[in-house]
């Protein structure tokens, strides 16, 4: 009796703390407790590990919630057969997030479908895992919020904001001009992230092509310039896995018919 109520005491105790975890393992642990006669430690270091594990996948799920991925995919469902540009050794170790600590950068050039966001929203899911906090958006997306930040006299305070997160995802350079004052604002924020945080950016266009979506070669150097002093370069080619998999359902002919595909490389 006494130790049902006992039970229910401790259970209380548990919630109030916000130890939810243990909460839910208290009943099978007391079980295993004294089934296998669990020293008082043993008993301690299983609930508190249990609470800790748990307390960190929250903590993991809401940096991802945060991080505004378009979707989630991670590295296992990532087929490096199919991509034999890339050598999995140097992403896997890009998963392990230690250029974030340094702020260094990662660039993932490649023409459309090849995987270049799938692998940035990877390495995103990694760092979030690891502890950082991250944030995913669209070249476009971040000129358009940058450009109205400015017009209401609050660049600083967004680019403070911005620099909260560790890591920063800029999807898609190259698939729309930035015009000068856009291109002018992408270099304001790499700047001020310039071995302070790291980007990680897509782009469809080799480098030698970023005069022309920066419209300004001068802005382009600069920008590449901080970029690329710390950074790993993944240049990723071959065909579109979006096509591939069409084609196997049979709505594409031969791969050779497929001229369009390179229309981008380098
Ligand atoms: P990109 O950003 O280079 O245009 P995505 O990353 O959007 O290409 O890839 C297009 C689709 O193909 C996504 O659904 C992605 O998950 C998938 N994909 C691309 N490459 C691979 C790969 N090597 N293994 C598994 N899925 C892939
Ligand atoms: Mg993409």
């Amino acid at each position: 009796m006494s130790g049902g109520l006992q039970y229910e005491r401790l259970q209380d105790q548990l919630l109030r703390l916000r130890l939810v975890q243990s909460v839910e393992r208290l009943p099978s642990l007391l079980e295993a407790a004294a089934k296998r006669e669990l020293s008082y430690s043993d008993f301690l270091e299983e609930l508190l590990s249990a609470e800790l594990t748990g307390k960190q996948d929250r903590n993991t799920a809401m940096r991802i919630r945060m991080a505004h991925f378009p979707f989630e995919k991670t590295l296992e469902s990532f087929d490096f057969k199919f991509q034999p540009s890339l050598d999995p050794k140097i992403v896997r170790e890009l998963a392990t997030s230690r250029y974030i600590a340094n702020a260094e950068n990662v660039l993932l050039l490649g023409p459309p479908g090849v995987g270049k966001t799938h692998l940035a929203v990877a390495l995103g899911m990694s760092a979030c895992a690891a502890g950082y906090r991250t944030l995913f958006t669209s070249a476009a997306a971040m000129v358009a919020l940058l450009t109205r930040a400015q017009s209401e006299n609050r660049l600083e305070e967004k680019l403070q904001v911005l620099s909260r997160s560790k890591l920063l995802i800029i999807d898609e350079i190259g698939y729309l001009p930035l015009g000068p004052s856009g291109a002018n604002l992408l270099f304001q924020l790499i700047a001020k992230r310039y071995e302070r945080g790291s980007i990680i950016l897509t782009s469809n266009q080799s480098l030698t092509g970023w005069g022309d979506v920066f419209g300004d070669p001068i802005i382009a150097t600069a920008i590449l310039d901080r970029l690329l002093h710390h950074s790993t370069m993944l240049n990723v080619k071959g065909e579109s896995y979006r096509l591939k998999e069409k084609r196997k359902a049979g709505m594409f002919g031969r791969p050779a018919s497929a001229p369009l595909l390179s229309a981008t490389d380098d």
